[in-house]
């Protein structure tokens, strides 16, 4: 019925830094934002655990805990924070419509995309039992839980030679799997990797099964030149392989690129959709920062509003 259906002036779709930012400068200048916080409230930030490298905190800062100050700041200036996801789309008329989970339907004058991006997974079976059981997308999360142990780390960008870094100050053993006979991380990255005696480098390696029923005792691994197989006896693996942008819903109203990066026009936030604004990871394939994400949050409330001045609608 179209007497149910609800009206707002700015919709922000999830709740990262880009989210919130968005929703603190929208609140400011009394667009009377609704954020809906999807599937992960808080997003990436929800699974780190120092920042050390956002501006203004000298000591560092959780992850979890500064989400939570986004919010308080964003709900300080009246943001409708609601903890609900928004799983389909209609940019076809003025009004933006967008319809929850649970299937209420709301328009939007302006909509602000924050859908951020997630970990890629091999997708092996083995992988998706031992998740949270020694299968993990965060070494700097989880990798505390396996000091003193033998662990492994798979991919060949600056991610996972990141993250085999980090685990090689933990744990005595870091074996690194990578699928070709070069990594793609910088050079810099590369040099760490190579100089530390607690990794060991696997190339032209695959990962054939994680091994273990209730816990991670180990990985079959095979060399795609030679077709050799062995079984190490790690108890953590971490998956370092990129991230893919949550943007699946967008598909067939906006234009995204070949991996589903959301397009805007360059300098702005601004979708080919009027009214439609994209910020963080969902736009974003090479910065990906918490910092980067809260400045194109702060761009796109900036990009609706004017739009809604323009438009004579606020
Ligand atoms: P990435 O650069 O896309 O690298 C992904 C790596 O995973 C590649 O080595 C790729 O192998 C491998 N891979 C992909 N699918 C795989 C599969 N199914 N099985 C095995 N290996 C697989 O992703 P990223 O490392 O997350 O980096 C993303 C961006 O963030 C980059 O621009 C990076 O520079 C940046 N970043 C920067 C820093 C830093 O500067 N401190 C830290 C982290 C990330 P192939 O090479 O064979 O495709």
């Amino acid at each position: 019925m179209s007497s149910t259906i609800e009206k707002v002036h700015c919709l922000i779709i999830g709740s990262g830094p880009a989210g919130y930012t968005a929703a603190i400068y929208a609140a400011r200048a009394n667009l009377k934002p609704v954020l809906y916080t999807g599937i992960e409230p808080g997003g990436q930030l929800m699974i780190t655990t120092e920042v050390e490298n956002y501006p203004g905190y000298p000591n560092g800062i959780n992850g979890p805990q500064m989400m939570e100050d986004f919010r308080k700041q964003a709900e300080r200036f009246n943001t409708e924070v609601r903890y609900e996801v928004i799983s389909r789309v209609d940019f076809t008329g003025s009004a933006h419509k967008v319809w929850t989970e649970s299937g209420t339907e709301v328009h939007a004058d302006t909509i602000i995309i924050s859908t951020g991006a997630s970990a890629k997974w091999l997708g092996l079976p083995s992988e998706q039992r031992l998740s949270n059981k020694g299968v993990s997308a965060c070494a700097v999360c989880d990798g505390f839980f396996f000091k003193g142990l033998e662990v492994a780390v798979v991919g060949g960008g600056d991610t996972a030679a990141e993250e085999a870094t980090y685990l090689a100050k933990l744990c005595p053993r870091v074996h690194l799997f990578i699928r070709r006979d070069e990594m793609r991380a910088s050079k810099i990255m590369q040099e760490r990797v190579f100089n530390n005696p607690n990794i060991t480098v696997h190339w032209n390696t695959e990962t054939e099964e994680i091994l273990g029923e209730n816990e991670v005792t180990g990985v079959r691994i095979v060399n795609n030149q030679t077709g050799e197989k062995q079984v190490l006896p790690i108890k953590a693996f971490f998956v370092a392989i990129g991230h893919k942008p949550n943007t699946d819903i967008f598909k067939g109203w906006l234009d995204m690129d070949e991996s589903g990066y959301l397009i805007v026009k360059p300098g702005t936030t601004k979708s080919k959709v009027e009214g439609v604004f994209v910020s963080g990871d969902a736009q974003d394939r090479v910065y990906r920062q918490a910092v980067t994400a809260a400045g194109t949050g702060c761009m796109a409330a900036l990009d609706a509003e004017r739009y809604l001045v323009e438009k004579g609608i606020a």
